[in-house]
């Protein structure tokens, strides 16, 4: 089968690779579209490379079976991004991307024509619901619409969203069906266009909006209820926290590792609620189908598809920020 290592320094290969065979619970997946997510470009970027691909969110086809106890061969799944234990308290909660037993990958990445994966990785993908669509129930939807649910977004909220690649499109998504007003904001404005389109109220970019004066404008002077950063960048997550209102609220999505805040002025005298937030509970799937069955249309979210063996181009269209989200065709 063909499989893309990243390679580091911006570049991968597709490779081939021995075909994985089932055993025991492990179930052979036919990848039907695999999407590149915002946190696979640090791997993209660095110098060093990867033994296989930072692939994570994916639909398929169960493909092969051994001794499974609930899946059939053909049925039609999303994969979950990482294995559990099912006995920790977390699991328990469904909370199974918290495992404290996860078992390390058996398979090279969901940027493969095959991946081999426990059984109980494999949500029930509906017949009516493409394998595009699919491709973005787990990170790609999930990880914003848990972040908006923890944070009791509702149709009175005014809600800022900083950064509009695919997790924060899709969180602008998720919170016009949600009836709340969105602002959203990014530098680029090619995505800038997109939330506009699927919805956003307003949309500024920083470098040459005053974006904290726009906010006071829409909101008389108060602040937005709620703030989701999805840059992952010090500038983003810095106006989250100075956008939102006394006593609102504050989510963490977008992954970074520094930060410098003023904990008295931004959180503790604004009475402020913050929360980090990482992919979803696993009884969040039952919902994100339910919002597709509404009708949210997050095929819209698909801005570029390419065959497996045009990776390097796919990874090159995803890193130019011309794109939202970029799925890799195993099968072209
Ligand atoms: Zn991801
Ligand atoms: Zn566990």
């Amino acid at each position: 089968m063909l499989t893309v290592q990243m390679l580091g320094n911006e570049k991968v290969a597709v490779k081939e690779f021995p075909d994985p065979e089932p055993e025991g619970s492990l179930v052979v997946v036919k990848i039907m579209a695999s999407a590149i997510c915002g946190s696979e470009l640090g791997v993209y970027r660095r110098p060093n490379p990867m033994e296989h691909n930072s692939g994570h969110e994916a639909s398929g086809i169960v493909w092969k079976t051994d001794r499974p106890k609930h899946l059939r061969e053909g049925d039609r799944v999303v994969l979950f991004a990482q294995s559990h234990c099912g006995r920790c308290e977390h699991c328990r909660a469904g909370y199974w991307i918290l495992c404290q037993n996860p078992s390390p990958r058996r398979y090279p990445g969901n940027h493969s024509q095959y991946v081999l994966l426990d059984e109980e990785l494999c949500l029930p993908l509906p017949d009516e619901i493409s394998f595009e669509v699919g491709a973005l129930l787990g990170d790609g939807i999930g990880t914003p619409y848990h972040a908006i649910k923890r944070l009791g977004i509702n149709a009175l909220d005014t809600v800022l969203i900083c950064g509009q690649g695919p997790i924060g499109l899709s969180a602008t998504m998720i919170c016009r069906f949600l009836n709340a007003q969105v602002i959203a904001v990014d530098i680029n404005d090619y995505r800038l266009e997109i939330a506009k389109s699927i919805g956003a109220d307003y949309t500024f970019n920083p470098q040459r909006d005053d974006v904290l004066e726009a906010v006071r404008e829409i909101t008389g002077g108060l602040g937005v209820d709620k703030a989701i950063d999805c840059t992952g960048k010090a500038e983003g997550e810095v106006l989250a926290l100075n956008a939102v209102k006394r006593r609102g609220r504050m989510a963490f999505i977008g992954e970074n590792t520094g930060v410098t805040i003023n904990p008295s002025a931004q959180l503790i005298h604004k009475d402020l609620d913050v929360i980090g937030s990482w992919y979803f509970n696993a009884s969040e799937y039952e919902e994100m189908i339910r919002i597709v069955r509404r009708g949210v249309p997050i095929e819209r979210l698909i801005t570029h598809r390419f065959p497996i063996t045009e990776a390097q181009k796919a990874f090159e269209t995803f890193a130019s920020g011309k794109a939202a989200k970029v799925l890799i065709k195993p099968w072209g």
